[in-house]
């Protein structure tokens, strides 16, 4: 990993390595915690963290769908990953906030061990490092809302996307691709999935996926591009039969999807209106786009 000089750590900016935790922490053993991941760029007026008020939104909302109350207000949080952003040097990073039950208490039931958090960012550049992906469909289905809260970010939920990803080691697969329960496209094991077919731009609806934060800039990139997009139900014959597709997600950014179980989508080529989202949603981050309205979801170190 690319080390940084601190991370906060239950309200204490401490050195890296001493941001540690007790073996029995509640959540390293049953999965209770929540987390967000969270980008910064460097754009022409200093480095700036890409909608963090949502992202930590949505990381309160997290926690409230695990019982989790923590002594901090969102706009505290936000302004200590400024600060914490700023203290690192760092011109442009990846920033994991990460909420969890901690040591004092064992037994599945979290309430009577103590909630935590922590704050971490670094250095990373690409998280896969091709210009586009061949994804495999995978075996699990994604969780359904009957099984866990699926649009929480809670840690546990991502056994799902492990047990995924574990299938596709070793192949030339970069990414596997969910199914929700009822066979409709769901998400991959980080990203959500856009498909465009006659100009026209589909994603899978909201309810067992995450709501994803670049999901909704690209939505939002594309409808101020003039371009219709509609939240549905899609089968995989859509996905396959596909002009383009790409994945959305804070890591990953916006990606041009390849191919799905070895079929080529298209030539193979990043389609024409795939690389116009990810040429305006670059500019966006970096605070090039010229729309005024996006100039919001920058926050400045
Ligand atoms: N789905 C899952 C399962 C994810 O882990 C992520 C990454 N947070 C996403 C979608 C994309 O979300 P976002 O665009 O907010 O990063």
């Amino acid at each position: 990993m690319n080390t940084t000089k601190y991370i906060w750590q239950n309200n204490k900016f401490i050195p890296w390595d001493d941001a540690k935790t007790h073996v029995l922490t509640h959540s390293l053993h049953y999965g209770s915690g929540a987390f967000e991941g969270i980008r910064a760029y460097a754009t022409d007026k200093g480095t700036a963290i890409f909608r963090l008020p949502e992202h930590i939104k949505r990381l309160f909302y997290s926690i409230s769908c695990i019982d989790m109350q923590l002594p901090y207000t969102e706009k505290e949080i936000c302004e200590i990953t400024l600060k914490l952003v700023a203290m690192n040097e760092l011109k442009e990073c990846y920033i994991r906030p990460l909420a969890y039950y901690g040591y004092g208490k064992m037994g599945v039931n979290p309430i009577g061990a103590p909630p935590e958090i922590a704050i971490a960012c670094w250095a990373w550049d690409s998280y896969i490092a091709h210009p586009s992906v061949d994804l495999k469909v995978s075996e699990y289905v994604r969780i359904p809302r009957s099984v866990s809260i699926a649009d929480a970010k809670l840690t546990g939920n991502y056994l799902n996307s492990i047990l995924g990803l574990l299938k596709i080691k070793g192949t030339h697969y970069h990414e596997t691709l969910f199914l929700d329960i009822d066979g409709y496209l769901a998400e991959g094991s980080a990203d959500n999935i856009f498909v465009i077919k006659n100009n026209k731009i589909y994603t899978p609806r909201l309810g067992s996926i995450l709501a994803g934060i670049t999901r909704q800039t690209a939505i939002e990139l594309a409808k101020d591009m003039g371009i219709s997009v509609e939240e549905k139900n899609l089968k995989l014959e859509d996905i396959f039969t596909a002009d383009e597709a790409f994945l959305t997600g804070t890591a990953i950014e916006i990606m041009p999807i390849r191919s799905i179980d070895d079929k080529l989508l298209g030539s193979g080529e990043a389609g024409k209106i795939t690389k116009n989202i990810q040429k305006n949603y670059l500019d966006l981050v970096r605070g090039k786009h010229t729309n005024p309205k996006f100039q919001d979801y920058l926050a400045f170190v």
